[in-house]
This record gives structure tokens, sequence and C-alpha cells, in this order.
């Protein structure tokens, strides 16, 4: 089964005991479909065919950028920009930026091509769909091993919860993976975990602000040194690693 092909990364992911075993996956998918982007394959042609045509989104261009391969990424840029001013030049010949009367005002506006194709272009990302794709099996894996894995199941349910965003995503997707009893005692295990760490780190916060006052400054940081860093996976999905672990 294809899907075991991913049980180690997985496993490690829920391993490393984060606050989101999912940030894990994704973080670790990220960091190297950025190497790759970053790697020699950059002067492949068919990779640049995908660069040029679909660009970068505001988050990952920013990541490259922090990579230092300058030369790499301005020539990816420079072709992109090419390929974008070209489109953008044709489709101003055919611009038609109207004004609505005002009884036409309940036909949907379908905008205009030049704003559609820009607007369409910030969200479309080659390194996005790298991870995309790769996420999603990992995301199969992880019911796999749930629905099959005796060892992996109480791994789950001995994990740190999960952010806001990945909470919500199995719960969605628990209803496709798994059967309609599994999914219903899946989500209600892992509602549990979400509510319960996600207090966990809430109470971490509150004694975190508590320590600023006076009156506590010669108690125990208890959990809450990095408490910050842990609230702003949980609610942002900003991936954070507790250091030794
Ligand atoms: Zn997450
Ligand atoms: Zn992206």
């Amino acid at each position: 089964m294809k899907e075991q092909l991913y049980t180690i990364p997985v496993n490690e992911a829920f391993d490393e005991k984060t606050e989101c075993p999912i940030c894990s996956m994704y973080h670790s998918i990220e960091e190297g479909a950025l190497d790759f982007t970053l790697g020699p394959s950059y002067m492949e042609d068919d990779v640049r065919m995908v660069t040029d045509k679909v660009g970068f989104c505001e988050r990952h261009v920013a990541k490259l950028y922090e990579r230092g391969n300058r030369l790499g990424l301005a020539l990816m840029l420079k072709t992109h920009a090419d390929r974008m001013l070209n489109e953008v030049e044709k489709k101003q010949k055919n611009l038609k930026v109207v004004k609505k009367s005002s009884f036409l005002k309940k036909v949907p506006d379908n905008g205009n091509e030049v704003s559609n194709y820009l607007d369409e272009l910030q969200t479309s990302c080659f390194v996005c769909s790298r991870i995309d794709n790769v996420f999603d099996r990992y995301i199969d894996t992880m019911f796999w091993l749930y629905e099959k894995d005796a060892d992996f199941r109480e791994k789950f349910k001995n994990s740190k919860g999960f952010c806001n965003a990945h909470y919500s995503l199995l719960l969605k997707k628990c209803t496709e993976a798994l059967g309609a009893e599994e999914a219903k005692s899946f989500a209600g295990i892992c509602s549990d975990i979400y509510l319960e760490n996600m207090k966990r780190v809430r109470d971490d916060l509150s004694w975190f602000i508590d320590k600023f006052d006076y009156r506590y400054t010669d108690e125990p940081w208890k959990d809450s040194k990095d408490a910050l860093q842990r609230s702003m996976m949980k609610d942002n999905s900003i991936y954070y690693k507790p250091e030794g672990n």
C-alpha cells in the first residue's frame, strides 16, 4: 500500500512533541520543497516552465529570499517577470473597465481580465503546490496508521493536541478517511485532545503574564517560558520546536 511509504515521517512528527504534529509534518515538507526549489532543479526547463507561470506566494518568496541563493532566486523571478509582463500586456489590449448602471447591480461582477489574472497570480505558488501534493498523502497515511496501528493510535492520543487550522482539517478529513463509526469516535478523541491542550497552553500564557508582575518574580517559570511561541503555534500554525526536543 503506497501510504505506508510515509509512515516514518508521520511517526517522526508525532514523536517530536510539538504543540501540533500536523504543523511539524507541514514544516518538514515545506523545508524539502524550499530546498528543491533553490537546488539544481531551478535550472531545469520543466521546473522553470512552472515557476515562470505560477510564481510564488508572499510567504514562500520571503522564505526563498532568506535562504541566501540570491542569483538562483533572481533568475527565477526574472523569467517569471518576462512571462507575467507578456500576459499582462496581452490582456491590457482587451481591457474593459466599465461602471455598471444601477439597475444591473444584481448581475455578478466578473471583474476584468487583467485583475483576474493578477489576483490569481497572487495566490498561485510553485512551493505551495509541491507541499500540498505531499501533505495530502501524509494526512492519508496518518489516518491509515490511526486505523491499523495500535501503537500509533496511542501516540495520537498522547499528543499535545493541534493548532486551530489543523484541528479543523482533521475534523473535516476524518469523514472521508474513516468509516462512519470510526470517524465519530476519532472526532470525539481529537476534540478532547484539542481542548485539553489548548487550555493548557492558555494557562501557560496566563502564568507567563503573571511572571511580569513583581509579586511573582521569584516564583518558578513552570512550563511558561516559551508560552508565547507555543500560543502562536496553536493559534496561527507558526512552527515552533521547543529546545531539547
Ligand atoms: Zn498545526
Ligand atoms: Zn507558497
